[in-house]
């Protein structure tokens, strides 16, 4: 089993580069599939509004359950006051199974955190080379998992992805993914340092090609085991604790929500405006 954890899908909400445009996954399934990858981790790209890209994330997942899974992609400042709302939604209706968030749209706030707590979520943060949050992230959350993908820098940066190494061997809760890392030194670094259970493979798809980023956890040359985790067995015991629709935790949150009305989305989340 062959798990990639990080895909963007569905329309984005501008025109600025591929990061915010549509995300067709047409060819990256071919190449996946002739990979040998079995199941993708799905969430929306830069958007202009995540409620509506999540929804249309979970329409793609419901096309092919067993073939997706999904994150709630939010904005730590647009969203503010609705997150619990917005992620309730897309736990019990969608069966999404993580949070994601960006440091392009915001910094991630103790809303999110806290949220992903009520759930058992795991949050999947681009810091964008500010990797220093982990630390305080690791000791306020540590019953979160933290996954910050890239090595904490998609531009390669050296210095925010030797430092994040330190951060995956010190704190149980934070992960990497392997999507996008150029320096190949630095990934075989971090997985002997913080060792195989620290690291999930991604692609970044659909515009990294799925099956050259898999060329390199094959070749970080680990025992069967180790590859096994990284390949799959590390996101699937991050979600597996997520209390999807009709769990207790779930249903009290869902009741907390509910019993100030709403009855969808947009309802939902005009309602729990703090503002
Ligand atoms: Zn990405």
């Amino acid at each position: 089993m062959i798990i990639d954890c990080h895909c963007h899908a569905g329309t984005g909400g501008g025109l600025t580069g591929p990061w915010d445009a549509a995300a067709s996954l047409g060819k990256y399934l071919r190449r996946a599939s002739l990979a040998g990858i079995n199941r993708t981790v799905l969430f929306s790209m830069i958007h202009s509004d995540y409620a509506m890209a999540n929804h249309e994330v979970a329409r793609i997942v419901a096309s092919r359950p067993d073939r997706f899974y999904a994150f709630a992609f939010v904005h730590p400042d647009r969203d503010r006051g609705h997150v619990l709302a917005m992620v309730r939604i897309a736990v019990e209706n969608y069966g999404f199974r993580g949070i994601k968030l960006h440091h392009h749209d915001g910094r991630i706030t103790r809303e999110i955190c806290q949220v992903a707590r009520i759930f058992s979520l795991p949050v999947m943060y681009d810091v964008m080379g500010e990797v220093s949050v982990v630390e305080l992230l690791a000791r306020e959350y540590p019953d979160v998992s933290f996954i910050i993908p890239h090595l904490g820098s998609f531009e390669d940066d050296w210095r925010s992805q030797l430092a994040l190494v330190d951060h995956l061997v010190r704190h149980p809760n934070i992960y990497t993914d392997t999507a996008g890392i150029r320096c190949f030194d630095l990934l075989q670094h971090a997985v002997h340092r913080a060792g195989a259970g620290k690291v999930l493979f991604g692609t970044d798809g659909p515009w990294l090609h799925p099956g050259v980023e898999l060329a390199k956890v094959r070749f970080l040359d680990l025992a069967q085991h180790e590859e096994r985790l990284i390949l799959s067995g590390n996101l699937l015991r991050l979600i597996a604790g997520v209390q999807p629709r009709s769990g207790p935790i779930a249903a009290a949150a869902s009741a907390a929500a509910w019993s100030r009305g709403g009855s969808n989305d947009r309802r939902a989340r005009n309602r729990f405006s703090t503002n």
